[in-house]
């Protein structure tokens, strides 16, 4: 019986040649996305980047960009978010042409919920929206060190404000036009403050129902949209009974809403220092997943390795909840740019930990995939 196999796949194989398939097209077979997550380029800045896109990106079959903007675009529909210094819906098109033709999706991200300020700045939708903070008495800091006595990491907006959603939805439909996006990266990670039992709307209330809830609120606006919602999955982890923590999983009560959000949220289930398989986890309660790493290159393999491994061996039904792979950048656009150029070879074990070695590296790998 097995060894029909090898037959059977270059029969596959000579089918899919004969269909006029692409390289890549057979490359979807084995990890349908391949994906970087990286702050929006500013303005000044298109150039280098469709550059990058054509130069760095499509030779490394990468398919998938989500581009962080969250209020780093010129809005109109609500103004008083708007960055005048932001995007253009000019440099979006720009943008979007470029990835169009080598192929590769763009997602736009905007931070819902948590992450509405970073170290002692407060994010435009609170300062223009202070009614909309969920801790208005937890004073932003001179300076912000962690630990603090409020166990401020980040603010976030209140889910049960009753008109917080007409505001984040219309700059969010603005933007999700702009990219004429099939899909939204909603964010929702590390959101540490929810429930706050100071809260008059949130106090007391089920941790993870609440989180459940605007979850579900968020993927069925853009599901009406004709978009899919795509999310970091760490408030859905268990930190405690996993030992992963409070950062890439949670500790406040939130893991619980795994099982209350619809099944079509793609999840983004990022590990930075161990390649945990918590895709796993996702895949059996019925969600696509995407591993995420950062700077760790030997993590990142493994986390590659795992998901190719995953997709070989799961049942029909699993197997394509196994999505991929998406290489996390957290600095700016222009700044990883130039850490990768000044990078050492991809295959350079002695390279320090970087997200430009990360990327490299396993792009690398990807490289090596024998396409189905
Ligand atoms: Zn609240």
């Amino acid at each position: 019986m097995t060894t029909c196999w090898p037959r059977i796949g270059i029969i596959l194989l000579s089918c899919l040649l004969a269909a006029g398939l692409t390289a890549n097209d057979r490359l979807d077979h084995v990890l349908p996305v391949r994906g970087l997550c990286i702050a929006a380029p500013r303005p000044t800045q298109i150039d280098a980047f469709l550059k990058f896109i054509a130069g760095e990106l499509a030779p490394r079959s990468v398919n998938t960009l989500v581009l962080r903007v969250d209020y780093g675009f010129q809005y109109t529909s609500h103004p008083e978010l708007a960055d005048p210094q932001g995007l253009s819906p000019n440099d979006v098109a720009q943008l979007l042409a470029a990835c169009r033709r080598h192929g590769i999706e763009l997602i736009p991200q905007i931070n819902l919920l948590g992450h509405q300020s970073w170290g002692k700045y407060t994010h435009r939708l609170l300062t223009a929206h202070p009614e909309f903070d969920e801790t208005p008495w937890v004073k932003m800091p001179d300076r912000h060190t962690w630990p603090n006595e409020d166990g401020l990491y980040c603010k976030s907006y209140c889910p049960r404000h009753p008109q917080v959603h007409d505001v984040v939805f219309a700059v969010v439909d603005e933007l999700c036009d702009a990219f004429d996006a099939k899909a939204m990266h909603a964010g929702l990670d590390e959101v540490f403050y929810i429930g706050m039992d100071k809260c008059p709307r949130c106090g007391g209330q089920d941790k993870s129902q609440l989180f459940a809830d605007e979850v579900t609120l968020i993927r069925n606006h853009l599901h009406e949209k004709g978009r899919r919602m795509w999310m970091w999955g760490d408030r859905l982890l268990d930190g405690k009974v996993t030992g992963l923590g409070e950062w890439e999983a949670s500790r406040n009560d939130t893991h619980r809403a795994i099982d209350l959000i619809p099944k079509d949220v793609v999840i983004c289930d990022w590990h930075y220092e161990r390649p945990d398989p918590t895709a796993v986890y996702f895949a059996m309660k019925g969600f696509d997943v995407v591993t995420c790493p950062w700077k760790n290159a030997d993590s990142a393999r493994q986390q590659l390795a795992d998901m190719v491994h995953w997709r070989s061996i799961s049942s029909p039904a699993m197997r394509p909840r196994f999505q991929g792979v998406m290489q996390t950048v957290w600095s700016e656009a222009d700044g990883f740019r130039r850490e990768l150029q000044e990078t050492p070879a991809s295959d350079d074990t002695s390279a320090r930990p970087s997200q430009g070695h990360c990327f490299r590296s396993m792009f690398l790998e990807i490289g090596k995939l024998e396409p189905e």
